[in-house]
């Protein structure tokens, strides 16, 4: 869908910069999903990975994030194998609705309630972040912290439209239960992609 050079903002990386490849195609339907242009993956051309991996080399980074979309829709092997290749490190922010293909140095489980992860999924995660848009996301929250290895790093996150609702019961709860942390989504304060 498009691939971008940035500022990673959310998340254990947030502050590296890393260059971003957004697969187009989601079936997840998340009803405050800020890239909903992504869903309709035949709206996107396709992109040889020859050229995604030369962009990403060129850009100067040491870190690309796939992202999308929900990018475990696709078989990821052969990109992430190109992209390590060239030296790159490879991150992936998913759901984790499919099972995981690929090889992955950094991923970011963010389950979605509108389609649960494939169970196969939490112990591949080093990281995950869930999305608070109400309260009852805590306790939805810690279901899937239980799920995963005990190193992964996790992390709450409010939904952007209900931040300035839901960012101070984050603080409340992280400081109640420091094994989470807050992420914010700082490229939207840098007006950054
Ligand atoms: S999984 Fe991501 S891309 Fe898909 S609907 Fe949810 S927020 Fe949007």
């Amino acid at each position: 869908m498009e691939h971008f050079y940035t500022i990673q903002g959310e998340g254990f990386y947030q502050g590296h910069a890393a260059y971003f490849i957004r697969l187009g195609g989601c079936d997840v339907g998340c009803v405050w999903c800020d890239v909903k242009e992504s869903w309709d993956a035949a709206a996107h051309p396709l992109v040889p990975i020859d050229e995604m991996v030369r962009h990403a080399s060129q850009s100067g980074t040491e870190i690309v994030v796939i992202t999308g979309g929900e990018p475990v829709m696709y078989d990821l092997t052969a990109l992430t194998t190109s992209l390590k290749q060239a030296g790159l490190k490879t991150n992936i922010e998913t759901s984790g609705a499919y099972s995981l293909t690929g090889t992955w140095d950094w991923v970011c489980l963010s389950p979605k309630k509108f389609k649960a992860p494939d169970p196969s999924v939490y112990e591949y995660a080093d990281e995950l972040k869930i999305i608070i848009y109400n309260k009852s996301d805590f306790a939805w929250a810690e279901e899937h912290a239980a799920k995963v290895k005990a190193s992964c790093e996790l992390f709450l996150q409010p939904e952007w439209s209900k931040e300035k609702e839901m960012l101070p019961l984050i603080i409340d709860y992280v400081k109640a239960h420091p094994t989470w942390k807050v992420s914010l989504q700082i490229h939207k304060y840098m007006n950054i992609p």
